[in-house]
């Protein structure tokens, strides 16, 4: 009797945290509309708090542990305390579930990574498996982080620094990790070990698309062959290509999207300014009265979210104040917000994710860049795509309600805006193109699957 050919399966291992399941959440799901059969680690708090042992996805979930399977990075006393469990407990579970995954029917042929999980890249490697690192931050800062780690860039804490393909960058414009180095020390420790063994992956791929920077992915080419991936954003909002895929489909916080989408569409075209600071970030309580009041002043229609662990940092009376023209929730369905027709900027804090799905979605951008990457993706928004404006801190560092009240008018009207929707209109075509099919997304993830079926 004839074996029937056995599908090829990849494992996908990401970082347990929303701005980096989405982009490989939405990367598997291509692959998998690609033929492949594809299985996505989560932690087990993640699966168990969100049900996903009962999910319809054609994607298949599985789950190692982080050592925290009560309450996730939440129940860890520190960022320290968290990626030392994740390294030693995710180390040994991710074996476990190879070992359960080599010994069944349909093993495990190829598996993807993300670059920092170094510990997952030496036990793929243990299995002797094909294995991809999947940079999820942008190609710029990637680039950054790079030279920072090679020492190749001039000292960043002592003034602007230049590298090839990249304007020249101020301070300000640099991710805060490097500037300086001892601000956040666990996390740059995890930045700058993605480097220390990608040369054992097999194939390495950054979320971008070719032409929103070209000239860096050049540059980050000639230190090692890279495929740009990206947007990896729901098909619906891109090329419509995969069926029924609408959502990224796991939200670590609690939705009710209803809420939101009601309100905006009783709202007219244009009319709202969509307010996110992304998943993890936590704002101080003189920055959150600068916005609000700020947001007051602009006297436009604001959706906010605004964290269930943020919310008594709101100035008292705030949302009844306001209750004619601003909507607070805790969450909300961002990629869904952003293609509604009634927003007509988004005010945001430049996480990587956000970015890309404004560009995507061609929302011109207010920024109010805090920490990490999100200087740097600023810096782009405002100067290379041109489809932002950056908030100007103003001492302490605080950005002050009168400069987020200028900055939210010059997006919502105007000269200005004309300029910063004639270009995210174009930004949008381009990422569309790039995820369609023949695009430099669709070709490279073409490549990626036919190089893993014939490595
Ligand atoms: N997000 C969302 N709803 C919200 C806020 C954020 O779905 O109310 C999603 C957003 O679409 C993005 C991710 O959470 O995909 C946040 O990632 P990003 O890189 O922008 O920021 P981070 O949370 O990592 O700072």
């Amino acid at each position: 009797m004839e074996e029937e050919a056995k599908t090829a399966h990849v494992l996908v291992v990401p970082f347990p945290g929303q701005g980096h399941l989405n982009p490989m959440l939405q990367f598997s799901r291509r692959l998998v509309s690609k033929g492949l059969h594809g299985t996505f680690v989560v932690t087990t708090y993640i699966s168990r708090s969100k049900n996903l042992s009962s999910s319809t996805d054609p994607l298949r979930f599985d789950t190692i542990s982080d050592g925290f399977d009560e309450g996730g990075s939440k129940q860890a006393a520190s960022m320290e305390a968290y990626l030392s469990s994740l390294h030693s407990t995710g180390r040994k579970t991710l074996t476990d579930l190879l070992k359960k995954h080599q010994s069944s029917s349909n093993p495990i042929d190829y598996v993807i990574c993300e670059p920092f999980l170094l510990w997952a890249l030496d036990v793929e490697k243990n299995f002797g498996l094909v294995a991809a690192g999947f940079f999820t931050h942008a190609c710029a800062v990637d680039n950054i982080f790079y030279n920072f780690y090679r020492k190749m860039s001039p000292d960043p804490v002592s003034g602007p620094v230049s590298m090839k393909g990249l304007p020249t960058l101020e301070l300000q414009d640099l991710p805060s990790f490097i500037v300086p180095p001892e601000s956040y020390p666990a996390n740059l420790k995890m930045i700058m070990s993605q480097f220390a063994n990608i040369e054992k992956a097999d194939f390495v791929l950054i979320y971008t698309f070719y032409k929103l920077g070209s000239e860096v992915v050049e540059t980050r080419s000639k230190i090692c062959s890279l495929l740009t991936i990206g947007p990896t954003i729901p098909s619906f909002y891109l090329d419509k290509r995969i069926q029924k895929d609408d959502d990224y489909g796991i939200d670590l916080h609690t939705i009710d999207a209803s809420i939101s989408i009601s309100w905006l569409n009783m709202k007219p075209a244009g009319s709202v300014v969509y307010v996110s600071f992304g998943s993890i970030d936590n704002i101080n309580e003189k920055q959150m009265e600068e916005i609000a009041w700020g947001l007051k002043r602009s006297n436009f229609y604001f959706l906010w979210v605004v964290k269930i662990s943020e919310e008594a940092k709101l100035p008292k009376g705030f949302a009844e104040e306001v209750a004619d023209k601003g909507l607070i929730v805790n969450w909300s369905p961002l990629v869904k917000v952003l293609a509604s027709e009634a927003v007509g900027c988004f005010l945001t804090h430049c996480g990587w994710n956000s970015t890309i799905e404004a560009l995507s979605l061609g929302v011109p951008m207010v920024t109010l860049p805090r920490w990490s990457d999100q200087p740097t993706n600023a810096k782009f928004v405002e100067d290379v795509w041109r489809v932002g404006i950056r908030a100007k801190v103003d001492g302490d560092p605080i950005v002050k309600r009168e400069e987020i009240e200028f900055c939210i008018k010059e997006a919502m009207e105007d000269v200005k805006r004309n300029e910063m929707m004639k270009n995210s209109e174009k930004w949008r075509e381009l990422a569309i193109e790039a995820v369609n099919e023949g695009g430099t997304s669709d070709r490279n993830i073409d490549k990626l699957v036919s190089q893993f079926i014939n490595s």
